[in-house]
């Protein structure tokens, strides 16, 4: 095939597990290698494979993922302790994902897939909410302590010399109740801030950010203080030049106004309020297999994939023979993001154009109603056509258009 698009610089490509990694194969195959001439540093990150080189193999990929600044990654298997029976594991290995990005230092962005015939929950929803999870601290890494009975609880401070700083009651307790305490790092919501007016910029849509500074005057106002520091110095006149705002409110009013709002923005959530609110606008929105993820470090590193697992009951159909129907566009918007992300840095127009071509590809084919069967039941206003995985492909790949 001589006339396939050439890539300049090769992407890292992390395969994965179960069903996605069945879809992985199928979309390089059916998708991606008839058009473009794929360049990756392969790791794979299957369980077995992780497995067997103790782990290296997913450091391996995200020291790679630093020096190439952008990757792919299909889904993989958190092991549980059944599993590491099941597969004959030497060790409960960690998530990949949290091994990556404690090597990138990043922030996850989660940002949904809309089309006209799936109407989002919320009616004057227009456009993609995209969250943006800090993924480091607070409640995630607290110490907690259920308190038996009458007592005093005390917060204490002291520094790297020994000497005691700080101490304050925290409570008085006349019986039985619980305690905990959390931290963050100045470091963490540094690079979380950096993260998110970043991509703000890159995607040129507005940044939110909320937090409880009323509340919290110290935690949450140093949350506030370091993004209102890190947007004057490093992005205020980039937002200016790009027509976007960055906006703080507290973390309530941003929820109302977000319900209220046609969408079109990035929200910056502190961990749990990124733990609950992208799971309920995900929801909102339709499907889990319609959002993508991405996570993006401070230094502008870019880790492309699906926000959904590796679908383990499809893929115990699939092993009993049955027709795979499992929906692949979250992976392949994964794939695409990737080769936009790697023609922009390399200045190959026809690798992010034939980005634009596969994504306008998708859409076009599930408005058409040609879809899979777990967005046949949301679909509005068309008569839906469900399909397996494999014809749902092949409907994609004749809405590309000709000339690529
Ligand atoms: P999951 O793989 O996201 O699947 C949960 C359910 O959501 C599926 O059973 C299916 O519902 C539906 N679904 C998800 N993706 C779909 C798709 N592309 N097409 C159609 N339906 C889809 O979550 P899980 O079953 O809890 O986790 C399975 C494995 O994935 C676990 O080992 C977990 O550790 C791992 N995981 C990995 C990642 C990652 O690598 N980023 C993320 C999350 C989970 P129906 O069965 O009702 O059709
Ligand atoms: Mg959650």
């Amino acid at each position: 095939m001589p006339d396939r698009i050439a890539m300049k610089n090769p992407i890292v490509e992390m395969d994965g597990d179960e069903m996605t990694r069945v879809l992985w194969s199928m979309i390089k195959k059916e998708l991606l290698e008839p058009f473009v001439d794929l360049r990756t540093e392969y790791y794979d990150l299957g369980l077995p494979s992780r497995d067997e080189t103790g782990d290296s193999v997913t450091t391996e990929a995200g020291e790679a993922i630093k020096r190439l600044r952008v990757g792919v990654k299909c889904a993989t298997i958190t092991p549980t302790a059944k599993q590491m029976g099941e597969f004959g594991l030497r060790q409960m290995w960690r998530s990949a994902n949290a091994t990556i990005r404690a090597i990138l230092d990043g922030t996850v962005f989660r940002a949904p897939i809309l089309i006209d015939c799936i109407k989002p929950a919320v009616r004057n929803w227009k456009k993609p909410i995209v969250i943006a999870r800090h993924a480091y601290g607070d409640i995630y890494k607290a110490v907690e302590y259920a308190v038996p009975g009458p007592g005093r609880a005390e917060l204490v401070f002291t520094d790297g010399g020994g000497k005691e700083l700080f101490r304050e009651e925290v409570q008085g307790f006349k019986g039985p109740g619980v305690l905990m305490a959390m931290h963050n790092t100045e470091k963490s919501i540094r690079s979380f801030a950096h993260s998110c007016f970043r991509y703000a910029l890159d995607c040129k849509q507005c940044l939110w950010f909320g937090a409880k500074d009323t509340i919290l005057k110290t935690y949450d106002q140093a949350f506030r203080a370091i993004f209102d520091e890190v947007y004057k110095d490093d992005y205020a006149d980039g937002f200016r030049a790009a027509g976007i705002e960055y906006f703080y409110t507290l973390i309530d009013d941003a929820a109302s106004r977000a319900v209220r709002s046609e969408g079109g923005f990035i929200w910056a959530c502190k961990n749990y309020d990124g733990d609950v609110m992208s799971d309920l606008v995900s929801t909102a929105f339709g499907s889990l297999a319609m959002m993508t993820s991405v996570l993006v470090s401070p230094d502008g590193c870019f880790e492309y994939e699906a926000a959904h697992g590796t679908v383990s009951r499809h893929y115990k159909r699939y092993l009993n023979g049955e027709e795979a129907t499992t929906n692949p566009i979250a992976t392949i918007f994964a794939w695409t993001g990737a080769l936009r992300k790697r023609g922009e840095l390399d200045g190959n127009a026809r690798l992010s154009g034939f980005a634009d071509a596969l994504d306008g590809a998708c859409i076009k084919t599930m408005e058409s109603g040609v879809m899979t069967r777990d967005l046949t039941a949301l679909c509005e206003g068309i008569e839906p056509k469900p399909v397996n995985t494999m014809e749902f492909m092949d409907a994609i790949k004749m809405n590309l258009p000709l000339q690529l």
